[in-house]
């Protein structure tokens, strides 16, 4: 019988056979999940897959039906147990949040209710519109700016660069495209400026060379006279600085730039001012550390990531735009199937003309249901934890011959390593990877390394909820342990 003569008169459907089945399963699911959760400090931070786990994500697409209790048997085998880590309180590798179980309620909820947020008059457009002006309010900026969710900090980037981009093209870059563009623009960051920019600058169609990375002074910040001769140097030679980016927390060593200053050279010179705030934008909540971000509010468009300090489960990054119109004006698309009604369901905003995407999720959900249960003041104290914790290990790596510190700490990346009598620096990286890697190999901790000014350095950034001080302590025991077993 093929399926165009189906005469079983029964229409297909994915919902469950039996909903009291998939009612225990899904019981069974969250009891497993509220277990993991609370007890993941006693497991390693990371483990490697055994062959059998790696061999089973070779199989083939299943064309029959599986029982959805062993389809849970397979993830709980073969996924649960081999996490990233960044849920646990001993990850402090590159730079990201640890989750937390409100959100992933949350994110299962949004999934039930389905919604999506490309726009529309429905609850989920409504909260995406009210957490956007949550983060507004929370970076201190007015009621009149605009804003949306994205993927991330990267897309977020995008977002702020584009709508720069378009207001300072001299032309309808949108409809010409940046060949009509009279005069080539110039955007300016430090040569700490992550990596995304360069993503972004390349996507914009301006090219990797329109960024100039400008020196950076003692403590890593952009070096604000460097930038005045290179904007002064560029205008001579014809192009148009169109755009500062500031770094309020490199992903390096956290280094802040002197945003008030930017704020001022931007106005003074016509230019746009993005933040890229996706570390410490957020530093701005925090009760003890806030003025580090002062100047932040005066910005024209900044990117933050809920999913790095408000430990939001990925993905959530969040793009605002001080100009509301500029950023409307820079994606919206009125195509004749997404014309608004007079009322019903196309009677709502259209949230897909702030950004790229047409159908979009609804992550606001879990950034919402986190803020409502903590309230946003324990999230700044959190904030205010971290930089403490950073500041802790800071003193216990200065008090332990063995161990330099690489670069100053001003929030809560750390950069450090182990010392090693006599060796070069090449000794020293091997040297120092080799005690990374036993850290991860042998489940401690999962650090991560960077270069800063041509030495390699460890790398630990605590943006973790769940981490304590005695973990930093073990860190340290554990270290010297590790440096004297490679050194045997
Ligand atoms: C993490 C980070 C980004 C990129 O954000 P994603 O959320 O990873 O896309 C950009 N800039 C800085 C400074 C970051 O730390």
């Amino acid at each position: 019988m093929d399926s165009f003569h189906d005469t079983t008169g029964v229409d297909e459907t994915l919902d469950p056979g039996d909903w009291a089945d998939i009612q225990a399963l899904s019981h069974r699911i969250v009891d497993d999940a509220v277990g993991y959760l609370r007890d993941v400090r006693y497991r390693p931070v990371w483990r490697d897959m055994p062959a059998d786990v790696r061999a089973f994500f070779k199989s083939t697409l299943p064309h029959r039906p599986t029982p959805p209790a062993e389809v849970y048997g397979e993830v709980a085998r073969n996924v649960m147990p081999y996490p990233m880590g960044n849920i646990h309180p001993r990850f402090w590798s590159w730079y990201m949040g640890s989750s937390n179980f409100t959100g992933a309620l949350g994110d299962f909820l949004a999934a039930v209710q389905g919604s999506n947020l490309g726009g529309g008059n429905h609850a989920a457009g409504l909260m995406d519109s009210q957490v956007v002006n949550w983060m507004k309010e929370m970076l201190g900026f007015p009621a009149s700016a605009s804003g949306t969710l994205v993927s991330g900090g990267s897309m977020a980037n995008i977002i702020g660069l584009t709508v720069a981009r378009n207001a300072k093209a001299g032309v309808d870059v949108r409809e010409r495209g940046v060949g009509a563009m009279p005069k080539p623009l110039r955007f300016y960051g430090s040569e700490q400026i992550h990596s995304c920019h360069r993503k972004a600058m390349e996507a914009l169609g301006l090219g990797n060379r329109a960024l100039r990375r400008i020196p950076t002074d003692a403590a890593l910040r952009i070096d604000i006279d460097a930038l005045k001769a290179a904007i002064a140097e560029d205008r001579e030679a014809g192009f148009k600085p169109a755009c500062l980016i500031g770094s309020a927390g490199t992903v390096n060593t956290g280094a802040i730039d002197d945003l008030a200053a930017l704020a001022a050279l931007a106005a003074e010179q016509d230019m746009w001012f993005h933040v890229d705030g996706c570390i410490g934008a957020l530093i701005a909540i925090a009760p003890e550390n806030k003025r580090l971000v002062a100047g932040i509010e005066q910005a024209d468009s900044i990117a933050l990531d809920p999913h790095k300090w408000l430990h939001a489960p990925f993905e959530a990054g969040c793009a605002l735009v001080r100009d509301a119109a500029a950023h409307r004006n820079t994606f919206a698309v009125t195509p004749e199937y997404l014309e608004s009604a007079p009322r019903g369901l196309a009677s709502g905003e259209w949230l897909h003309d702030y950004g790229l995407q047409t159908s979009r999720g609804f992550r606001a959900l879990k950034i919402w249901m986190a803020l409502k249960e903590h309230g946003v003041e324990k999230f700044g104290r959190l904030i205010d934890q971290n930089i403490a914790q950073a500041r802790y290990l800071t003193g216990l790596i200065e008090a332990e011959p063995a161990l330099e510190l690489m670069a100053p700490t001003t929030i809560n990346i750390v950069s450090f390593r182990h010392r090693l009598k006599g060796a070069s620096e090449e000794q020293l990286k091997a040297f120092n990877t080799e005690i990374m890697l036993r850290l991860q190999e042998e489940g401690i901790a999962a650090l991560s390394d960077t270069t800063v000014r041509g030495q390699h350095c460890l790398r630990v950034a605590i943006a973790n909820h769940r981490t304590r001080r005695e973990d930093l302590d073990l860190l340290i025991r554990e270290m010297l342990r590790l440096g004297r077993q490679a050194t045997a």
